[in-house]
Order: structure tokens, then C-alpha cells, then sequence
């Protein structure tokens, strides 16, 4: 045993976390045993109130602590203009380019058959009771330029296009296989402005 065992456990438990070696673990964990008392506090309140008090948007499947959420709320929001997206943190990459003032749809996911992920398993029957209330004119289909993401585009476009409403695909020349939120702003506001009917 190299620690005393509330140490290894908080090792143990840091390793857990995405993104966290081993080395890195223990570097925040003996930075933790040596930090004020508050701060740990702090550190430890916040996890459970992030924990406690978030849950989904039940309109636009979004993280919240309040529902509907703040976007779903804002009269100011184009509620003509759904951009569909795989997860939340994608809202968060769409909001950072401040182009979009439409609203979301969160899917929770994209399609892969090889991860056994099936349309039915997505908000996808959620996205079309929102559409049967008339006030969306435009879907714009933004999951991940990868496979899955792909296939999941054209899912939906096929399910949606026949319903009346405008279908479109943010543009090509995002990074293939890459995530929407590893995209600098500049080229996913590219992206929004060039997209295409689909
Ligand atoms: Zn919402």
C-alpha cells in the first residue's frame, strides 16, 4: 500500500473520472489534502448540488435547473428554428458562436447499431410531437459530421421531410469524425450559415 487508505480511495476515485491518469490523480488528490477546509467543501457542495438540482428540459431535452430551461423559456428565441443536436454540451459549442437564436432539441445520442443505440432509443418521438404544434418552420439537423452522426442526419431527414417542414444539414467542411464542440466557433457559425436543405 503506497497511501494511507482514505488517500487511495480518493485516488481511486479521481482515476475514475474522464480524462484522469493515474499521475493526475494523485496530483489533485494530494492537492486536495492540502487545501483550505472550504475549499474542499466548496469543491464537494458543488459536485452535489450540480448533481441535485440539473435535469433534463422536458421540451428540448436540454440540461436545466429550471424547466422548461432558460431557452426554452426566452420569448426573445426564434421558436420557428430547431437545431437538433447529439448533446447537451453541443448546445453549449452553438451558443458560444452567438449565431444561433433559434431553439434546441438534445437527441441524447446519436444512432449506432454497432453500440446497439436504435432510433427509439433517442428523444427522436419527443422532436416530433414538438413539430406537430405547427410553430417550427425549420429543422436544422447539427449532430456530429462521424458516422453515426451521419446516419442519424439522414434518419431524421427522411422521418421529418415529409411532415412539411424545412429540413437542413449544417455544412460540410467541419473536421470528419470529430465532435461538434471540438469546433472552434468561427467554423461552426460557418457551418449554420452554410447550411443546406437536405
Ligand atoms: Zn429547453
Amino acid at each position: 500500500m503506497y497511501y494511507a487508505a482514505p488517500i487511495a480511495r480518493l485516488v481511486e476515485e479521481l482515476g475514475r473520472l474522464p480524462g484522469v491518469g493515474p499521475k493526475t490523480a494523485q496530483r489533485l488528490a494530494f492537492h486536495l489534502l492540502f487545501a483550505p477546509r472550504e475549499e474542499v467543501e466548496r469543491l464537494a457542495r458543488a459536485m452535489l448540488d450540480a448533481k441535485e438540482q440539473v435535469r433534463h428540459c422536458s421540451t428540448c431535452w436540454n440540461l436545466t435547473d429550471a424547466d422548461p430551461c432558460e431557452i426554452c423559456a426566452n420569448p426573445h428565441r426564434d421558436g420557428s428554428l430547431v437545431c437538433v443536436v447529439e448533446e447537451p454540451r453541443d448546445v453549449v459549442a452553438m451558443e458560444k458562436t452567438r449565431e444561433f437564436h433559434g431553439r434546441y432539441h438534445v437527441l441524447q445520442g446519436a444512432i449506432s447499431p454497432l453500440e446497439g443505440v436504435g432510433p427509439e432509443k433517442l428523444r427522436i418521438k419527443e422532436l416530433l410531437s414538438r413539430l406537430g404544434g405547427g410553430e417550427v418552420k425549420e429543422v436544422i439537423l447539427a449532430t456530429n459530421p462521424d458516422v453515426e452522426g451521419e446516419a442519424t442526419a439522414l434518419y431524421l431527414a427522411r422521418l421529418l421531410k415529409p411532415l412539411g417542414v424545412r429540413v437542413t444539414r449544417i455544412a460540410r467542411g467541419l473536421p470528419e469524425g470529430g465532435d461538434l464542440d471540438y469546433v472552434d466557433e468561427i467554423t461552426l457559425s460557418r457551418a449554420l450559415e452554410g447550411r443546406r436543405e437536405v
